[in-house]
This record gives C-alpha cells, structure tokens and sequence, in this order.
C-alpha cells in the first residue's frame, strides 16, 4: 500500500516566488546538493501543508528549497541545491 501523495509540483510555487524573483523560477534547471540530480524546478515535489514552501528532489526526497512569508519577512533556503540555472532568452521570448 503506497502513502498518499501529500504534495504539488514545483509550479505551484510560482506566485509565492514571484514575490522576491523577478524571473520565473519554475522554468529554471537545479542540482540537489544530496544526490546530484538535475532537472526543472517545476518537476520538484512541493508540500505545502507547513508555515511556509518546502520542494523536494523527486529522486532522494532532500530539501531542495524552503519558503517562508511572516508578517514583515521572506525567508529563502536554497542550501538543498548545488545551483539554480535560469535561461534568459527563454523569458525574454516568452515576454514578446
Ligand atoms: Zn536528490
């Protein structure tokens, strides 16, 4: 019997992050810390249901990114990824 799936993909994070990114970042290519894996952050596991956002690599499950908004503060954790890679001439071919 498997668990109940309890989490989005990445792309539901894309209005929270919009708030302190002026680039899409769900379009954008990252490598978890813990296993090396790479892929959009859009393909993330994303669970909702604490204070803030918390995306998962699909492979091993580490924290790839944590989003808190309190009252007066954003806090952003991007230790779970090696890097986050945006493509810019994509967004700009998306804005014309
Ligand atoms: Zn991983």
């Amino acid at each position: 019997m498997s668990a109940p799936m309890n989490y989005l993909d990445g792309n539901a994070a894309a209005g929270e992050l919009s708030r302190i990114f002026a680039m899409d970042i769900t379009s954008a290519e990252g490598q978890c810390a813990n296993c090396g894996a790479k892929g959009r952050f859009a393909e993330a596991h994303l669970y909702m249901q604490c204070p803030g956002l918390v995306a998962r690599c699909t492979l091993c499950g580490h924290v790839l990114l944590r989003f808190v908004n309190t009252q007066q503060h954003i806090f952003l954790d991007l230790r779970g990824m090696t890097y986050l890679s945006l493509n810019t001439t994509q967004q700009q071919d998306a804005s014309n």
